[in-house]
């Protein structure tokens, strides 16, 4: 889907306030910001935040660290990382991180605020890198993000925001392979639990992509009785 660029790759931009937030600049995050309308720019950002480091959630970190901070002539900005995207085999471009006003590191089960943006973390995902989702306690509604892992137990309990974002890569649990990404069986697991007043779709699978993402959503919405929309290239979410 990223290499093909089907679906738009560059994350999620959060405004809360006078703060803002860019969440995993995955490849065409600094394009695509550019390019909205209206334009979001990147030289505005408070922080930017990686939920893991793999390609497709942080491509662009380096060139958004970049933007952030007027290509280092302004030295602001944090960055959220989980720690092996800075230490082994990283993805943050040593010479960058002196343009940042600090870089903290997340952890398992913590708390962290950036202006009027305060958020959690919860247990380390399973997946094949450090990976955290997140919880924003944002104002008037709740957000949370459930980043890339393969379910596990107690996935469901973790994320309470009246907002759930899910990202979702296949149609069909893949058996027994090693396959560390949620099936729509999942995401029907987790809305049975987790009850939000919105949840919303992203991070589509070819086998997603080939079902309509829209419709899925739709029948989900139908079988469980609660909202359920399928994210599109651009989509904005007013909190209010
Ligand atoms: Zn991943």
């Amino acid at each position: 889907m990223v290499m093909k660029q089907l679906r738009a790759s560059g994350g999620a931009w959060l405004s809360v306030g006078k703060t803002n937030l860019y969440i995993d600049p995955g490849p065409g995050a600094l394009v695509r910001c550019l390019h909205s309308k209206p334009k979001l720019e990147p030289s505005t950002l408070d922080a930017i935040l990686l939920t893991h480091k793999h390609l497709d959630h942080s491509g662009d970190v380096n060139v958004m660290i970049e933007a952030m901070t007027e290509g280092g002539f302004r030295k602001r900005g944090v960055l959220f990382a989980p720690r092996d995207a800075l230490e082994e085999d990283p993805v943050v471009l040593r010479y960058l991180r002196d343009y940042l006003e600090r870089i903290e590191i997340l952890e398992e089960n913590r708390e962290y605020r950036i202006g009027e943006i305060s958020f959690s973390t919860a247990r380390r995902h399973r997946h094949r890198v450090e990976t955290y989702g997140v919880n924003f306690k944002t104002s008037p509604r709740t957000v949370s993000i459930i980043t890339d892992t393969r379910f596990f137990p107690e996935l469901p309990d973790l994320y309470g925001g009246e907002i759930l974002i899910i990202h979702v890569v296949r149609l069909k649990p893949v058996g027994d392979e090693p396959i560390d990404h949620l099936s729509i069986e999942d995401v029907k697991t987790i809305l049975q639990r987790a009850k939000p007043k919105l949840a919303v779709l992203t991070h589509f699978g070819m086998t997603m992509i080939k079902a309509k993402p829209w419709v899925v959503a739709a029948e989900l919405e139908k079988e469980l009785g609660m909202k359920v929309i399928a994210a599109s290239d651009g989509l904005k979410i007013d909190l209010d």
